[in-house]
């Protein structure tokens, strides 16, 4: 099922008794989910992320905009109606309840021609149970499983009754994100999932959508946006280690980083820039253009990580540039040379911070 979301926005007024702001939870949300695929939502905390989940799944209402279902304008209609699977962070199932009680409970709540047999309500919650691989915890009670297994239940009984949509908010604290991919992929049902963790929405995401402030940034397969991201917010966000940031500046096509030119960047306006330097982007060379300070070289089997310093960084942490463990810095160096991937690095205005493209040639 196609997913559009149409200028979508929320506001709530402010938890600050005395301030009259209003919080902008979502501003103006833009996106044709394709039909099928698995959407990662991210971002940092209070993003956004969670509310424009409940305004897909309908337990909250936008202030304004509209969401389609296919063709249908679901934006009125409360998540009952919408056909919609939800798999809260906190699981909530009944402790009460069995296993397959749980899983059973949404069919049992349908009414009149709705309501499948007891056999068919039987073999769905096997289906189901099976697809999340615990049908032989059928009998258990919440309190016998663990984390994992819980959220387990959870996502079977949000697909138990064949949703049109499947929502998943932070579903990666307890299950491994090919879980969630193989549940994705064997149902093929539309997902959007929201998760902190964006090594994991990388690896198994269709597309993602990166939001801050309640702004979606940007909206991509996840290595196109890794590749190609629109701002700085965009690059820091993304990557393990983190994308290595300088304070830079453009004269006459060339990048400088102190008093270095380090790159060639061809088609940039001349100014101060930030620099992104992915840790890929380095590639170890006594004669190139770029001094750092060596300050360490860490081991990670096929490659190794050279951490370094720069008066120029303006970064959190120290430079680290990733290269492969059969190069390494000289023994007893003070300092190394790079030079630089110019696909693997990104300008960015210094005021809007907003992207400066160059020619990579
Ligand atoms: P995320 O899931 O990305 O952490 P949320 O969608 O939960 O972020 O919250 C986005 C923003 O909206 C935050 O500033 C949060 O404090 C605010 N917010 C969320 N729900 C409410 C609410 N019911 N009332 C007031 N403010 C809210
Ligand atoms: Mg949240």
């Amino acid at each position: 099922m196609k997913v559009v979301l149409q200028n979508l926005t929320k506001k709530f007024p402010s938890r600050n008794k005395k301030s009259n702001d209003e919080v902008i939870a979502v501003n103006d949300f833009n996106f044709e989910i394709p039909d099928g695929k698995l959407i990662g939502l991210l971002g940092p905390s209070g993003c956004g992320k969670s509310t424009a989940l409940n305004l897909i799944s309908g337990l909250i209402q936008p202030t304004s905009g509209k969401i389609f279902f296919g063709d249908d304008d679901v934006t009125g209609l409360p998540p009952e109606n919408r056909g919609v699977g939800l798999v809260f962070q906190s699981y909530a199932l009944y402790p009460h309840l069995t296993v397959r009680e749980n899983i059973m409970f949404p069919l049992q709540n349908l009414k009149g021609a709705e309501r499948p047999s007891k056999e068919e309500m039987e073999r769905r919650v096997m289906e189901a149970a099976r697809l999340v691989q615990i049908e032989n915890l059928m009998e258990r009670k919440p309190g016998e499983m663990s984390g994992g297994q819980q959220q387990r239940v959870a996502i079977a009984r949000a697909v138990v009754k064949m949703p049109r949509v499947l929502l998943l908010d932070e579903p990666l604290s307890n299950l491994d994100a090919e879980e969630i991919r193989r549940i994705q992929r064997d149902t093929g049902i539309t997902t959007v999932f929201v998760t902190h963790d964006q090594e994991e929405a990388m690896s198994i995401s269709d597309m993602i959508v990166v939001m801050k402030d309640g702004v979606v940034q940007q909206i991509g397969k996840p290595q196109d946006v890794y590749d190609s991201p629109v701002n700085l917010f965009v690059s820091k966000f993304l990557g393990t280690p983190p994308i290595n940031v300088f304070d830079g500046q453009v004269k006459g096509g060339k990048l400088y980083i102190g008093s270095e030119a380090v790159l060639d960047v061809p088609g940039a306006a001349d100014g101060p820039v930030w620099a992104g330097i992915r840790p890929e982007g380095f590639i170890l060379d006594e004669n190139g253009p770029f001094t750092c300070d060596l300050t360490g070289v860490e081991v990670m089997g096929r490659d190794i990580s050279v951490v370094c310093g720069h008066e120029k960084n303006a970064g959190a942490g120290a430079i680290r540039a990733i290269i492969s463990a059969e190069h390494r810095p000289a023994d007893g160096a003070k300092q190394v040379r790079f030079t630089l991937k110019p696909w693997k690095v990104f300008l960015f205005n210094h005021e809007t911070e907003e992207r400066i493209h160059f020619e990579v040639k």
